[in-house]
């Protein structure tokens, strides 16, 4: 096996540039398929993480092929990918490469931006188009692009790429394409649509499997914690806390709880802003520019969303909420551990969704721990070496500082060194001594719970005129000094009538309320992740 660049046969243009960009050695698959691509003609089905530096893997041949056609100007090499962000990446990561290599010019065509820009760059006749395949069709349409003479189609990310519905895109634009070519198909995934897409469209291919098929990388560690359903902010928050130095993607189910979770952490004093698909371009843009110059440090955001996020650094992706198909849950967690480098991958369950967990273990081929949340004082101690770890590492500018050491030793001449440690630290920290001040133990401890304890329904059978009703749960309770008529009066605005309203049981810290089936899941879209009396209101079905 080859341990360097040089010994896979790649030009010394090509390996300036990237030992530029910190390339040392290559990666497995790099190290895989870089050989067969430089020697031989088939085509590849290749099932890679993203992370595992797969770009390198197909973009180095295909700048080596290039260089091997004198870089002649018409349009080689096709790569598609299924979003924009993935786009761009992809064509700076090529720039990257062919930095040292004259007159290479890569184009990259998405959809969500003007497409006149694009027939414009398209004119000067790249070597390389990267292009999502919808705008791509377009284009083709238009005429704007000539792909008659392409010697390589890289696929990248199919399994997104039909995830996404391109599939009639994808068809429509491998049929157009000269059949004498090379295709490369990328996936992380192998269902079975991807399968029929290799076997139509590729011939003979060889299927490369870079680590465990379909397995998570081995530089993620994937944690869980079982929380009470109306507990789940509560524990993000906690494990936010907890990694003082945390720089993560929090993943939610909908635009609507990916919109709700940011502006609760917003308000909470964190630094965090959401990315979903009802933002503009621009808006996009921005939030995704605040969070790769760190100035965010949490990005809320849908799988959809998501995707193409090229973002290296990584300490933690945290599932919210656990994705409707779990497959997407392998996409999610390969954002962390990426180029050697380790990551969290952490699942917040309510007591219901173990299930999902061990549906998980079997696709990604790895063991979830269950994690403790830490305690209040635990997040406390963390926070505070976290921040003394910080002033440790304080650059002091002696020169800039000397006029005012007067000032302040006249200031303090009658504190001691540790009164004045402490009130230096208490500036950032009563925020947490206050916060976590008596906070509860959040984590639930698997063992058989004894019928009618907080969190079960309570033991009643709705009578025969009651058939069709449903125990809704909601989040508040006396503690909150919720009463039997907040509780009709709530659903009554709802529009849900008397007759929908049955029996409804008030507890410390939570109700049931008796709602007719077919209003019920009515009345938990309406409340649940709301705010009741300036508090998250959590609500769900009992089944
Ligand atoms: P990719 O899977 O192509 O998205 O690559 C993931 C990240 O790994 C990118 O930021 C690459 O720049 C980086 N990378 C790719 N190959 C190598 C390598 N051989 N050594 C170090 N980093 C790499």
């Amino acid at each position: 096996m080859a341990n360097t660049f040089q010994e896979l046969g790649l030009n010394s243009y090509l390996i300036k540039a990237i030992g530029e960009m910190g390339f040392e050695k290559p990666t497995p698959v790099q190290e895989r398929i870089i050989p067969d691509l430089l020697s031989q003609e088939n085509d590849i089905v290749c099932l890679a993480q993203t992370g595992t530096g797969k770009t390198a893997a197909f973009g180095l041949p295909s700048l080596e092929r290039i260089v091997a056609h004198n870089m002649e100007r018409y349009t080689q090499v096709l790569v598609l990918s299924p979003t924009r962000e993935l786009c761009k990446q992809i064509t700076q990561d090529l720039r990257n490469y062919s930095k040292y290599l004259h007159d290479l010019h890569v184009v990259d065509v998405y959809g969500g931006a003007g497409i006149e820009p694009q027939i414009k760059a398209l004119k000067k006749i790249p070597q390389i188009v990267v292009a999502t395949p919808g705008r791509l069709l377009d284009l083709i349409g238009r005429k704007a692009v000539d792909l008659s003479r392409i010697h390589t189609l890289i696929l990248d990310e199919a399994d997104e790429m039909l995830n996404m519905g391109f599939k009639e895109d994808l068809d429509a634009i491998l049929e157009s394409v000269p059949q004498q070519k090379r295709v490369l198909l990328f996936s992380a995934t192998l269902p079975l649509e991807v399968e029929k897409i290799a076997k139509t469209y590729m011939q003979d291919a060889q299927v490369v499997t870079v680590g465990t098929r379909n397995s998570g990388s081995d530089n993620v560690k994937h944690y869980y914690y079982m929380v009470h359903e109306k507990d789940r902010y509560l524990a993000l928050k906690r494990v936010v806390d907890y990694y003082p130095d945390i720089y993560g993607i929090i993943f939610c189910r909908t635009r609507r709880e990916t919109g709700d979770v940011a502006t609760a952490l917003i308000k909470d004093g964190y630094d965090a802003d959401a990315l979903h698909g009802d933002l503009s371009q621009m808006q996009r843009d921005q939030v995704m520019r605040r969070f790769k110059e760190k100035n965010l440090k949490l990005l809320v955001a849908t799988d959809v969303a998501a995707r193409g996020i090229d973002v290296n650094n990584l300490s933690h992706v945290i599932n919210y909420n656990l994705p409707d198909e779990v497959e997407q849950y392998t996409h999610r967690s390969g954002r962390t551990g990426r180029a050697d480098k380790t990551g969290k991958s952490i699942v917040i369950i309510n007591t219901k969704e173990q299930s999902k967990i061990r549906r998980i273990e079997k696709i990604i081929n790895k063991t979830f721990a269950q994690a403790k949340l830490p305690t209040g004082e635990e997040v406390c101690s963390k926070q505070l070496l976290s921040m003394i770890d910080h002033i440790n590492a304080v650059e002091v500018r002696e020169e800039q500082i000397a006029p005012y050491i007067r000032l302040i030793e006249d200031k303090w001449q009658d504190m001691s060194r540790k009164e004045i440690i402490k009130k230096f630290l208490s500036v950032e920290f009563n925020r947490f001594l206050d916060y976590y001040r008596n906070a509860p133990d959040l984590n639930i401890i698997q063992e058989k719970k004894k019928k009618n304890e907080e969190g079960d329904a309570p033991a009643y059978t709705p009578k025969r005129g009651e058939k069709g009703f449903k125990w809704v749960k909601l989040s508040i309770g006396t503690k909150q000094s919720v009463t039997t008529r907040h509780i009709i009066r709530m659903m009554t605005s709802l529009g849900v009538g008397k007759r929908g309203i049955g029996k409804i049981e008030i507890r410390r810290s939570e109700c049931f309320v008796n709602i007719s089936a077919n209003a019920a899941k009515y009345v938990v879209e309406q409340t649940n992740n709301t705010e009741y009396r300036g508090r998250r209101l959590w609500s769900g079905i009992v089944e």
